[in-house]
């Protein structure tokens, strides 16, 4: 699923690829239902002959201001990805929604899943849901996630999937962000102590900027056909592999559902 590293690859490749300055000439949406708002024939009247001034991200949202004083909000979901490409070039069957330029190219969304989701909305902040702190903004201080997890009786890994607390990750980075941090997933996130939510706090944003560091390296390696997921964890993700830091073999549970990794021996349950 894309997390917040992904996201943001997806907003530099498409800033590389020149789509702030474009202009929407024709938007084809195969999917009614990932147009949450407004209806459907709304949202493609909207768009139409809109420019594209900014792209922006706010967790795992894409933000694109358009030239109307909207924004259209882009939601990758579970499995969902964005191209752009000649619109001479065949579609992958699996491109839901198309967004024709004035350059002859398209923007594609890709869904398989269909979990992704789209809005056109006057007003952002109102649209978004209730999100957290960025991590990688100077807003995300160790004050700002103890404050967060403050009386929280929640495992810390169910705490941190929640975006109202941390705005961009998803599964993998919160089980890599928990082993750099030395903290087992099913601590209790009010009983984390100070030097704990610091090494938290240190942790998040490392991993987090180690790989979208991977990512602006496989862009320019690989433009124009840049990756959109890449390996960027280190913890591995199975049941007996052997910690890369101590050799302990990684035990594997659920937490809250979510398939969790942690190291026994670098993430202990009681301290
Ligand atoms: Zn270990």
């Amino acid at each position: 699923m894309p997390e917040l590293p992904e996201v943001e690859n997806a907003r530099r490749i498409l800033i590389r690829a020149e789509l702030p300055g474009r202009a929407f000439t024709s938007v084809r949406v195969g999917w009614g239902n990932s147009v949450r708002s407004p209806s459907v024939e709304d949202f493609v009247l909207g768009l139409h002959s809109r420019r594209v001034e900014e792209i922006d991200r706010r967790g795992k949202y894409l933000l694109l201001a358009l030239d109307s004083g909207e924004t259209l909000i882009i939601h990758l979901g579970m499995t969902g990805g964005l191209s752009i490409q000649p619109q001479t070039q065949a579609a992958d069957p699996m491109v839901r929604h198309s967004f024709a330029l004035d350059d002859r190219r398209e923007l594609r969304f890709r869904d398989p899943r269909k979990f992704g989701h789209l809005w056109l909305t006057p007003d952002a902040g109102q649209t978004l849901p209730d999100l957290g702190p960025e991590p990688l903004s100077p807003e995300f201080t160790t004050e700002a996630l103890a404050a967060k997890l403050a009386g929280r009786n929640a495992p810390i890994k169910a705490m941190l999937l929640e975006q109202s607390v941390v705005a961009g990750l998803g599964n993998l980075y919160v089980d890599e962000s928990l082993y750099g941090a030395g903290i087992h997933p099913l601590r209790t996130a009010q009983a984390l102590d100070n030097g704990e939510i610091v090494r938290l706090q240190e942790s998040i944003v490392g991993c987090l900027n180690a790989a979208t560091a991977q990512y602006d390296r496989a862009r320019d390696a690989e433009w124009p056909d840049p990756p959109s997921a890449l390996h960027t964890w280190t913890i591995p993700r199975k049941d007996g592999e052997s910690c890369p830091k101590c050799a302990a073999a990684i035990a594997g549970i659920r937490v809250r559902g979510r398939g969790t990794f942690f190291c026994p021996e670098c993430q202990k349950e009681s301290c």
